[in-house]
């Protein structure tokens, strides 16, 4: 007997271990401290009353300890009944239950301490007598967890799974403990029995260890680690209470015996827990989050950002593993503070997101102690799809021994991940650990979003960068190709010069021999006029070309549409430079019959035709130079063809271009002049602006073929002419 006293004792102290664990790492929550009261009054307080009541030899005492026991028994009852309201959610008490809870209440304590209708007498024997209000007390006391138990039980339905869970544990707590301690502690005292009463605090132990076990292990450990927990405390705690207790022993010169022994050492470690638990209050003052916030308000970098991240997380949570993922929103990995031991295995991002989805949390925190116990209710729920979700996600987490991933939502749709091995220390994550890591996270998302947005900063500088370089570099080409412009263009104007200084030095030289020959001899006049008149007909040729590209540069050119008689021109044309043509070459035309009028402007007809016939003559030694010229659709095609020296693939690319001459550089010196180089230019800008197209056919040693096409004139509106001023005259043109 004198065991089973002790070992009540000392179970009513280990009764405290559970709540003190919870309450030890989750201070904020008052459902913790509830629970720790809840122990005490079922552990400690009950243990000692009954342990007094079966010790004193003092009658007195022995009533008083009788009254602390049935007020430990009403205190349960109120403090079950507050518990129950806060957990596994708080809830509102309505009036009448409050009124049911505590009028009966007061009125039993009342009739406990300071009547005899609730014990009516203690005998010799220290067995008690009960009165009639005993039998109030056992009804309410029965109502008031019976409906407890029963208001929990049909809840169950409404809960999410953990919560349901951790409820089941609680109702089993309680019934086993109600089931115990309803014939021990309140049907057999009644018949006289009570030698069985300790049971009751034992019963109180399973049950508070129950609840604690359920607050704790089924959101964030295992029964191994609360164990490792358990023992890491005694470590700390059991050995150094014997000690002290031993101490205590010696100096006080107490008897030495087993009870007092135990009753020090419980006492000792109650002092300890009183320590540890305003330990983490000493200690934990300063707040990490402020100094933190102050580090990064000076950090820009990616890099730099997640390295304070990760230490400020050691320092605030001490996990073994940290790392932060950044995905974007085709799931392409952005950034891995550090690499993945294991390669083969990919983060399970998709597994994460639809995790939160199922409970509606976007940002739902991934447990995989919690996740343990969803996965096994997703199997009794029939879900297999969302079972292997939660399966490959398990897999992912045990294989890289990660506790915890917390998922942040970034700007654009990517999505950043904080993973978080187990705890150092054999500690485990708590309630306060998740809070903490939903209410940094903000302050996470922030950085990391600022982070990003450096970078991206900072990349667009690059390529901006790099852009100017570019188009700097661009630019020096365009430079130097526009002074290699400028000294052709110089050299041209060399060129023109000269071939501008040769007709007239052929006029003045004929001027000259006419007057020598004036009197002597006048049948060599012809000669010498036809001379001057030829020379005079090229300086003019030559000024109108150099007009038109000055105009055509300027975007001058008026094009005065008429209808303009094709035929007409091209014999004028040939007739005009049939002088030129050089001996063994023979020019001929093949003009449809009826061609019908082009829409243009005939003094450009005349020039285009012009510059393609004198060219065909200037560059064909032998052979034929025909002009054709006939309708296709809406237009009138007439082609030059010639069987001269012919133009390479590589020149033909440049023809058109002003000043543009073959062969006209050798080495880059100037070496060919007898041309300017703008004859095509002018008629390839002049058929554009008369609405036609030009082409090239052309093989070096056979011949050249140009083709030009201008509108057939189909009644189109034409322009009166004005009179021909004396520029036109002269064949000078507008
Ligand atoms: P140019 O005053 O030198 O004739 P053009 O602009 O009329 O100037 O012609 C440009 C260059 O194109 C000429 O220098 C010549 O090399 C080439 N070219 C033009 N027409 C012919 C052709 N019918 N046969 C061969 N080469 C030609």
């Amino acid at each position: 007997m004198e065991v089973i006293k002790l070992l009540t004792l000392v179970v009513g102290f280990l009764t405290m271990i559970g709540p003190t664990i919870v309450l030890n790492k989750n201070t904020a929550s008052k459902k913790s401290k509830l629970l720790l009261l809840m122990a005490f009054v079922t552990g400690p307080l009950w243990a000692v009353s009954i342990f007094i009541f079966f010790q004193t030899g003092n009658l007195d005492y022995a009533r008083i300890s009788l009254s602390l026991i049935y007020t430990v028994s009403v205190l349960t009852a109120i403090l079950t009944f507050f518990f129950t309201k806060m957990f596994p959610y708080r809830t509102q008490s309505r009036f009448y239950e409050l009124f049911l809870l505590f009028v009966p209440a007061f009125f039993i304590l009342y009739e406990v301490w300071l009547t005899d209708y609730f014990i009516l007498s203690i005998g010799a024997d220290k067995i008690p007598q009960f009165g009639n209000s005993y039998i109030f007390w056992v009804f309410w006391f029965a109502y008031t967890i019976g409906s407890r138990i029963f208001y929990l039980g049909r809840n169950l339905g409404r809960i999410t799974e953990i919560e349901r869970r951790q409820s089941i544990y609680l109702v089993v707590g309680l019934a086993i403990a109600g089931l115990g301690m309803t014939p021990t502690n309140i049907i057999l005292p009644y018949f006289g029995i009570y030698e069985y009463i300790w049971i009751g605090p034992i019963m109180g132990f399973f049950m508070i260890a129950f609840i604690s076990y359920s607050v704790i292990t089924l959101r964030f450990g295992t029964f191994k680690t609360l164990l490792l927990k358990a023992f890491a405390f005694s470590r700390y705690a059991i050995i150094p209470s014997l000690i002290v207790a031993s101490l205590l022993l010696f100096f006080f010169d107490l008897t030495v015996s087993l009870q007092n022994l135990i009753i020090l050492t419980i006492t000792t470690l109650i002092s300890f827990y009183i320590i540890l638990f305003f330990r983490k209050k000493i200690l934990n003052n300063i707040d990490p989050t402020e100094d933190f916030s102050n580090k990064m308000s000076t950090v820009l970098g990616l890099e730099d950002i997640s390295n304070e991240i990760s230490s400020f997380m050691v320092a605030a949570i001490n996990p073994k593993y940290f790392s932060i993922l950044i995905f974007d929103k085709f799931g392409k990995n952005l950034y891995s503070s550090k690499k993945q031991e294991n390669k083969n295995i990919e983060f399970p991002m998709l597994d994460v997101i639809s995790y939160g989805s199922y409970y509606k949390e976007i940002e739902k925190i991934v447990v995989l102690q919690e996740l343990r116990h969803l996965q096994v209710s997703s199997i009794e729920e029939q879900n297999i799809w969302r079972y292997k979700r939660f399966l490959s996600l398990i897999e992912y987490m045990q294989k890289l021994e990660v506790d915890i991933i917390v998922p942040i939502s970034l700007r654009n749709e990517s999505q950043a991940f904080l993973v978080l091995g187990s705890k150092g220390g054999e500690d485990m994550y708590i309630a306060e650990d998740l809070s903490f890591l939903n209410k940094i996270k903000n302050t996470i998302r922030v950085l990391l979003e600022r982070a990003i947005l450096y970078q991206e900063v900072q990349s667009f500088n690059e390529t901006l960068q790099h852009q100017v370089e570019e188009k700097t570099q661009e630019l020096g080409i365009k430079v130097k190709q526009l002074e290699e412009a400028r000294r052709k263009e110089a050299d041209m104007i060399d060129i023109m010069g000269h071939e501008l200084r040769t007709p007239a030095t052929v006029v003045k030289l004929n001027i000259e021999l006419l007057k020598k020959y004036i009197d002597s001899n006048p049948e060599e006049f012809k000669k010498y006029i036809d001379r001057i008149g030829n020379a005079v007909d090229t300086e003019i040729g030559l000024i109108n070309t150099l007009l038109t590209s000055a105009k055509l540069e300027g975007n001058k050119v008026e094009i005065k549409h008429n209808k303009v008689d094709i035929k007409e021109e091209i014999e004028m044309s040939i007739h005009g430079h049939e002088k030129e043509v050089r001996e063994g070459v023979s020019i001929s035309k093949d003009i449809e019959q009826n061609l019908p009028f082009a829409y243009a402007d005939k003094i450009r007809v005349a020039e285009v035709l012009n510059n393609l016939i004198s060219n065909a003559i200037k560059y064909t030694d032998k052979g034929n130079i025909s002009v054709i010229a006939h309708t296709q659709g809406d237009y009138i095609v007439v082609s030059i063809k010639d069987t001269g020296k012919g133009i390479s693939q590589e020149d033909m690319k440049q023809l058109g271009e002003k000043f543009y001459r073959v062969d006209n550089y050798l080495e880059s010196e100037i070496v060919r002049p007898g041309g300017t180089g703008l004859g095509l230019y002018v008629t390839f800008g002049l058929v554009k602006l008369m609405g036609g197209k030009i082409e090239v056919e052309s093989t070096q040693g056979v011949g050249s073929k140009f083709t030009f096409t201008l509108p057939k004139y189909t009644g189109q509106q034409v322009e009166v002419l004005g009179t021909v001023n004396r520029f036109e005259k002269l064949g000078l043109k507008r």
